[in-house]
């Protein structure tokens, strides 16, 4: 499974916002700027077929018109979306919002198929088996994590989420898990190095990706497991059940 992360930081970062693109087909969220980033990094954005999306901050879906202007330019015939109720509700005002003379010509040629996101739910999407897990995220609603199954391996990712019990279900199912750690003590709304640290102790077999990391959060004083793994943006690993290399 290769894992690229296009983006590591949260919204104050000067990394780009956290978002990461799973075999060149899965994209997880849809930060400001994420079309023009591919763009830029030479990535096709035609391979895209589906975009999921962890929850309703801005920094995490408010480049979908821009990506389905982007496909439907490129006369891509259909794109899944899954996210909660809510954002898929309000998509096609997201869209005249961005578009208010064009959003129509933007929407009619391409099929997008969308998937409301419910609490433990499996999907099947291409070649993948997705389980959505709800996470907590301060006071947002409707906030998902997800686990991605093929046949090679697992991968965890948390999406913005504290420290709770089904972050330990994340960690007990992935042998790779992306994780939330903007902070340096986790809190409601976030995890923390801290209980990064706890999960790396408790999990020595699993290998731990930290994102969405803020300037709060000085890398080079973070402590060194042999199983944490802190990715720049725009960083490419592939992993094979329990072996991860760098590319
Ligand atoms: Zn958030």
């Amino acid at each position: 499974m290769k894992i690229q992360f296009i983006g590591t930081g949260n919204m104050d970062s000067e990394r780009f916002n956290a978002c990461i693109l799973v075999n060149d087909c899965i994209l997880i969220d849809a930060p400001p700027g994420v079309g023009k980033t591919l763009l830029k990094n030479g990535f096709d954005i035609r391979k895209i077929k589906a975009i999921l999306i962890t929850h309703q901050h801005i920094d995490h879906y408010f480049d979908l018109p821009i990506l389905i202007r982007e496909l439907s330019n490129c006369h891509v015939p259909e794109i899944h979306i899954l996210a909660n109720q809510s954002l898929i509700d309000n998509f096609q005002t997201l869209m005249k919002l961005a578009f208010p003379d064009v959003y129509q010509e933007i929407l009619q040629p391409i099929q997008i198929h969308f998937t409301v996101l419910k609490e433990y739910e499996n999907y099947s999407l291409l070649n993948f088996h997705i389980l959505s897990i709800p996470v907590i995220h301060g006071n947002l609603d409707s906030c998902f994590g997800f686990i991605l199954k093929n046949n090679e391996t697992s991968i965890g990712y948390s999406g913005d989420a504290s420290y709770t019990k089904e972050i330990e279900y994340i960690c007990k199912n992935c042998n790779f898990i992306i994780l939330d750690s903007t902070k340096s003590i986790g809190d409601r709304d976030h995890m923390g190095l801290n209980n990064i640290y706890d999960i790396c102790k408790k999990y020595p077999q699993k290998t731990v990706f930290i994102t969405h990391l803020s300037e709060q959060i000085n890398t080079k004083k973070v402590k060194k497991y042999i199983n944490l793994i802190i990715p720049t943006d725009n960083k490419l690993y592939k992993i094979k059940k329990n072996k991860e290399s760098l590319f």
